[in-house]
């Protein structure tokens, strides 16, 4: 079913690892050309390897590294252009780049507060409204976020995580109801626990104290791959909300 999304250009960012990298390998096996943007250079060019490997029928220009700290508000203008410039359009905008800092929500510092919500918030809110701005003059374009489960439900050490995905539901909901008839599609991608480097950092708060149970290769967590297949499917279908892995947030609570 992805295959409809054959030829269109999709811009994720958090593509570095993860989650993220794992819905550009599934759109890349689709004919999806990419704009793969995070900080790390090094892992981008990683990725887009594994794309052009996997891909179907994408050359070397069918897929944009494009290093993007998506809290650098200043630069999300320059970096849109850079896309319209390479590919003359945009199709589906995928803010996935997110993390998490576990702690007691009584202990919790506020400056930490505030990082969660720079990057899962505010960068997704100041990307996002460039590309709107672009998608209704165009006609109309499709937002996704990699929100979470956490977005849906609340877990225990994670007020503060949960707290940046509960916004983007109610954000994205108060668009589609805004631009209802405008052709703007957003689809809000809602995983449980998966494995990725974000697990192994979120169990440990500032102070160094674990919380929750530590990721072992036994968990049942979905794979990234899956994961990434499983959000691909999501964007391809236009799913408003689309829930997976529900199943494995069992253990964790
Ligand atoms: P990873 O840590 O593997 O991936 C996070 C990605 O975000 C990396 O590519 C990282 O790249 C990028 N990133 C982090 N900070 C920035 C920044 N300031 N600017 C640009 N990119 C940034 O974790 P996941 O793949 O698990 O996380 C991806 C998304 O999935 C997040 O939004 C997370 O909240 C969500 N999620 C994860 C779940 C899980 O269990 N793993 C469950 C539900 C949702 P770089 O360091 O190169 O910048």
């Amino acid at each position: 079913p992805i295959d409809v999304l054959e030829g269109d250009v999709a811009w994720i960012t958090g593509a570095s690892s993860g989650i993220g990298e794992h819905i550009a390998l599934a759109l890349a096996q689709a004919g999806v050309r990419l704009v793969l943007s995070a900080r790390r250079k090094a892992e981008l060019d990683r990725v887009k390897q594994k794309c052009i490997e996997i891909g179907r029928n994408l050359k070397d220009e069918d897929i944009l590294v494009l290093p993007l700290d998506v809290t650098d508000y200043d630069c999300h203008q320059e970096c849109f252009d850079r896309v319209i410039d390479h590919f003359g359009t945009l199709d589906i905008l995928i803010n996935n780049a997110g993390r998490s800092q576990r702690a007691d929500w009584e202990k919790i510092e506020l400056s930490v507060d505030k990082q969660m919500f720079d990057l899962n918030v505010f960068g997704v809110v100041a990307l996002s409204r460039i590309a709107v701005r672009y998608f209704l003059e165009k006609g109309g374009g499709h937002i996704a976020v990699t929100s979470s489960l956490a977005g849906v439900f609340g877990v225990p050490f994670s007020g503060t995580y949960d707290g940046t995905k509960h916004a983007i539901h109610g954000y994205f909901n108060g668009l589609l109801a805004e631009k209802i008839g405008k052709n703007i599609h957003v689809t809000l991608l809602c995983p449980g626990p998966t494995f990725s480097n974000f697990l192994a950092e979120s169990f440990t708060d500032t102070a160094g104290e674990k919380y929750g149970q530590p990721v072992r290769p036994t968990d049942r967590r979905m794979t990234g791959e899956r994961c990434g297949k499983l959000c691909a499917v999501a964007i391809a279908n236009r799913q408003r909300e689309a829930w997976m892995g529900l199943f494995p947030l069992m253990p964790l609570v």
